[in-house]
């Protein structure tokens, strides 16, 4: 770590500044050093620094396998019968062949994953949405909680901000967004944190104006948001001319950053994007420094692999699915889950220094992804590129694509000025090259398209 200061969020004094709300250039020097120590010590309370010295990523892996099979009727099963565990020793080397985990296993053996031995960990159930069908449950705990919360500090440190800085969060989950906002605890918290939420949720018109003047006014170190929400908050802000201020980073979360995305949030706040990739089931996962070379896998909370059709490894530079480990959760062991994401590992090391394994991105969701009849896979990317990039020249303000069946597509859009026949048709072709001339394809045409209810938006949706 090239900055240990600015890792536990202590601004080193190259990047320390004054946040609007401070006294600005009239501080005394040892003003600014007492509020940041302050505020260090509120973050150390608040669980977003570690005070014990971290495992190495390998010993942590070693001690949730040995948990797992001590505790967790699941795994206990699961490791006698493919040999990982030898007279009580977890045989480390034989990791891979652990079968991998996935959302119908959570969902159905629920109890059996769960550890007997609760170890006076305070526990309760966190679910995850689900792009489609019934959410999945899984059970947390505190110190679950306070190491992930201490990670995705770190990870908001990389950008230069540090706690009591001005931030904002457009965030597009309503039951995050309630839970922060509605007891008086909270509020309190926010208010320490100086912390605005904005609820990302159906953005109208009336409320993305006023998104925008509450951003220009608190000009803020960092805005914290859902990527569709900041890309679209954007989008409108270009449309009507209006512009957007003082924004020193901003970190999207939850979905996929397309390239698109990127450039319009990066040419309308005049900053750099910083992507972080995390999970409700496992937490924060990934995210970029300050170089943008891909996103540093958070070693000390997940192990990551990426693994082909065959559940091989896959060399850097090659997409596979993403398979997580946590590190962290000793209420229910998550173990090699396959999270359905897929993602590709960076060829090159990042020239920030910072240690582990290097993701060079994450290129969707595993249900993404559409099939045909005779198997192949056309990946989201094809029809994001195509419909969102390509062909839209301004006439669209918002598609969705999805695919019902093997040869049956339908296209929801939001139309803007200029949308017309040819477009449509256009669009029609670009579907049937990939998915072939017997698949129908119906174009609706549709006044919004809102988001999932986990606040997380799609392009395209395989109902495959
Ligand atoms: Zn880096």
């Amino acid at each position: 770590m090239k900055n240990p200061a600015a890792s536990y969020g202590v601004s080193s004094p190259e990047n320390s500044h004054v946040t609007p709300q401070g006294a600005g250039n009239q501080t005394p020097i040892w003003g600014l050093k007492m509020k940041k120590l302050i505020y260090h010590f509120i973050a150390r309370s608040m669980g977003y620094i570690q005070k014990e010295q971290q495992d190495k990523p390998e010993a942590k892996l070693e001690k949730i396998l040995k948990h797992a099979h001590e505790n967790s009727p699941y795994y206990r099963a699961l490791f006698l019968h493919h040999n990982i565990v030898d007279d009580g020793r977890v045989i480390l080397n034989r990791f891979h062949d652990i079968p991998f985990l996935n959302r119908d296993i959570l969902r159905h053996r629920a109890s059996e994953l769960t550890s007997q031995n609760s170890g006076g960990r305070q526990t309760y159930w966190n679910t995850s949405g689900g792009s489609t069908g019934e959410p999945v449950k899984f059970l947390q705990d505190k110190d679950y909680l306070r190491a992930s919360r201490a990670i995705t500090y770190q990870q908001k440190t990389w950008t230069g901000y540090a706690l009591g800085d001005a931030m904002i969060k457009l965030w597009g989950d309503d039951k995050e967004i309630l839970l922060e906002s509605k007891t008086i605890k909270s509020r309190v918290i926010n208010v320490v944190k100086n912390l605005t939420l904005l609820n990302s949720f159906s953005m109208s018109a009336e409320r993305m104006r006023e998104y925008l003047r509450i951003i220009n006014k608190i000009r803020p170190r960092l805005i914290v948001a859902y990527a569709q929400a900041m890309y679209e908050l954007c989008k409108f802000a270009e449309e009507h001319q209006l512009q957007i201020t003082g924004v020193q980073a901003v970190m999207t979360s939850a979905g996929t950053l397309h390239p698109f995305m990127r450039e319009t949030i990066e040419r309308v706040c005049g900053v750099r994007v910083f992507n972080r990739y995390g999970t409700r089931e496992v937490g924060s996962i990934a995210c970029e420094c300050e170089h943008h070379a891909g996103m540093h896998v958070a070693c000390d909370c997940v192990h990551l692999e990426i693994v082909d059709q065959n559940g091989t490894p896959c060399p850097p530079g090659v997409e596979g699915e993403i398979v997580i480990t946590s590190l962290i959760n000793y209420s229910m062991p998550l173990i090699r889950y396959k999270i359905g994401d897929f993602g590709i590992l960076a060829e090159k090391p990042c020239l920030c220094g910072r240690e582990g394994v290097l993701l060079q991105g994450v290129t969707g969701r595993v249900t993404d992804a559409f099939r045909t009849k005779a198997g192949k896979v056309v990946p989201a990317e094809y029809f994001i590129h195509f419909v969102g990039v390509v062909l839209n020249k301004g006439v669209i303000r918002k598609f969705q694509i999805i695919q019902k069946d093997y040869d049956l597509v339908n296209v929801k859009l939001v139309p803007a000025g200029g949308y017309g026949e040819n477009d449509r048709d256009e669009i029609v072709r670009i579907i049937k090259i990939a998915m072939g001339e017997n698949c129908t394809v119906h174009v609706n045409l549709v006044d919004e398209i809102p988001p999932l209810k986990s606040g997380k938006y799609r392009y395209t949706i395989s109902e495959i």
